[in-house]
């Protein structure tokens, strides 16, 4: 029986497990790849934080609500912006190498970058796009320092719930052999969902498995229809799609449609650099329009761009261009889920000592739609603070932050005595269940959604989780083909009883937002989603 028992090893675990340690709890990391195995490696644009004037926590604030589209609960940004630059320096302390330059008075100051949606310059990033694999390391070789057990190549199947409260998985061993490992308590750092789509810059673990487990045990999930399509994914054949950053953008780079017309000029203020979900839906308009499946990016003012993006230069030229004289192909892309396992301001869930933190998490702080680098930064404090609550002996959710309302409709957890139903050992591929998921999910529940689609999208997912049955038993790929139809089967009932488009969730049959839609949908096992209105404050905030 171990103090805490953290699943996943992104940032967010890792956070959690070394604050964990560092209060001299024992600590068990599972997780179901290589440790360094997570899409935090992927990020490329870096962390967002205040750090030095003319920024401020307030104005890092202003921007988040904007880009939340109404949705974002205040408090929970208000503790991400303020807590955030903390977090960012323990990071570097821990051994995370930021970019920086050396200024008149001799000092080593931080590089910060501006990306889309953010009113000035204030991401950190290292090697230049290499943040994430930056942080990863740092994290990992921290861990290596202290008195951390981790388990590699096991997977998470089911949630163990006694007497109410969360004690622990059921998870596979790296040969197929379950076993139940228990905690006092647990925390899901699982990541995100994006291969619930055939076109994402997710890498192939990010299948949704933590919000899977959380639903089948009836814990509360919400916000799961905001799923952010990054515009300017590379056009190539490759899984996970190569994601050209927001920061070329921010760097002058412009997107151009195939007769080289600027076209983001004419569709916001901030043209190029206007939030995300704008720049998706536009992306994906322009390509209907003209008959295209891509628009450009082209990139071609940016000096130096080898040794300021060389993931990204890296990239292009695996794919025969060269970003420095030729325009590069782009298409959206699944990036990021902003909904997740509801969390209050502490990480705890609808299930006692259940926690979530990061991208697994919806902690309120992305809303309607998750502002540019504020992810990292989002498991950097909440992973934190999950472990400042359990060292505090708090074991139940309050009802704040995104959890406000919520736990008055949240059902009973399950006892889950029947973990997943078990598969037959009949031949059936689980990659070609993802992939008939990510066909539908791409197809019907895209950048851009309307009911009949929905309706096509959801009678296809309820055939093809039927056919779960027939998978290979004791397999990871098989777990993951079923957690993705768990989730897509969430996202699509979520989809539909928004009603209106905001944030990253458009409807283009409700293309207006509706002030009665002010609040999250919650769904738990019975795949019915229940609405429940912000508070009373954040109505009256979101009214002004
Ligand atoms: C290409 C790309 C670029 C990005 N750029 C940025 C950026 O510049 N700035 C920013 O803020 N964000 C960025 N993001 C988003 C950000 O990287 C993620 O939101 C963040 O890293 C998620 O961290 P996490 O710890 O929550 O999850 P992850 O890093 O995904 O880690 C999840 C962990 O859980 C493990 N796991 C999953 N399921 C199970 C299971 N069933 N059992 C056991 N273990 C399991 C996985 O193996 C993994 O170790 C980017 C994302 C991508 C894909």
């Amino acid at each position: 029986m171990y103090d805490v028992l953290v699943l996943g090893s992104g940032i967010a675990g890792l956070t959690t497990a070394l604050h964990a340690a560092a209060r001299g709890m024992s600590v068990l990391v599972l997780t179901k790849g290589e440790l360094s195995h997570s899409a935090t490696r992927y990020a490329q644009g870096g962390v967002a934080a205040a750090l030095e004037d003319p920024d401020s926590p307030d104005l890092h604030l202003a921007d988040t609500l904007v880009a939340g589209a109404g949705l974002c609960d205040t408090d929970a940004v208000r503790v991400l912006v303020d807590e955030g630059p903390t977090r960012v320096r323990e990071l570097a302390a821990v051994g995370a190498v930021f970019d920086t330059e050396r200024a008149d008075d001799g000092e080593a100051h931080l590089l910060l970058a501006r990306e889309g949606g953010h009113s000035l310059a204030r991401v950190v990033h290292a090697g230049g796009d290499r943040t994430g694999a930056e942080i990863e390391r740092a994290l990992v070789a921290a861990l290596h320092r202290v008195d951390v057990e981790v388990r590699e190549g096991w997977f998470a199947l089911e949630l163990l719930i006694e007497r109410g409260r969360c004690t622990g998985v059921l998870a596979l061993d790296p040969a197929g052999e379950p076993h139940y490992v228990r905690a006092l308590d647990t925390v899901l750092a699982t990541g995100g969902a994006g291969q619930c789509y055939a076109v994402t810059t997710n890498p192939t673990l990010s299948t949704g498995d933590g919000i899977a487990l959380a639903l089948r045990a009836g814990v509360a999930c919400a916000d799961l229809e905001f799923v952010q399509f990054h515009p300017t994914a590379l056009h190539d054949p490759r899984m996970p799609r190569p994601l050209l950053s927001e920061a070329l953008r921010g760097e002058g780079a412009v997107l151009r449609d195939d007769t080289g017309d600027p076209f983001m000029l004419r569709e916001h203020a901030l043209a190029d650099l206007a939030p995300r979900d704008v720049v998706s839906r536009a992306v994906a308009r322009r390509m209907r329009a003209t008959a295209t499946d891509h628009v450009w990016l082209d990139a071609t003012m940016i000096d130096d761009f080898p040794r300021r993006f060389p993931t990204i230069w890296a990239a292009c030229r695996e794919a025969g261009l060269d970003p420095s004289h030729d325009w590069l192909p782009v298409a959206p892309a699944a990036h990021y889920m902003s909904g997740g396992v509801v969390a209050d301001l502490k990480g705890a869930t609808s299930l006692p000592r259940l926690w979530a933190c990061g991208e697994t998490a919806c902690s309120g702080v992305h809303g309607a739609n998750r502002l540019a680098s504020n992810s990292l930064l989002d498991g950097l404090v909440f992973g934190a603070r999950v472990v400042d609550a359990i060292a505090a002996g708090k074991t139940e959710a309050e009802p704040t932050g995104a959890m406000a309302g919520i736990l008055d409709v949240a059902p009973e957890p399950r006892v889950v005595d029947d973990p997943v139903v078990l598969p037959k050992a009949e031949p059936a591929d689980p990659a070609a269940l993802r992939g008939a998921i990510q066909r539908v999910m791409t197809h019907d529940c895209g950048v851009e959604r309307d009911a009949p689609g929905l309706r096509v999208a959801s009678e296809t997912l309820a055939d093809l989780s039927a056919l779960s049955g027939d998978l290979p038993p004791r397999q990871i790929p098989t777990y993951e083909a079923m957690n993705l139809a768990r989730v897509a089967r969430a996202i699509i009932a979520n989809a539909t009883a928004r009603e209106e488009s905001r944030g990253a969730h458009t409807r283009v049959d409700f293309p207006d937002p509706s002030d009665e839609l002010l609040g999250r949908f919650v769904i738990t096992a019975d795949d019915e989603p229940r609405f429940v209105p912000l508070p009373e404050p954040a109505l009256r905030r979101a009214a002004r």
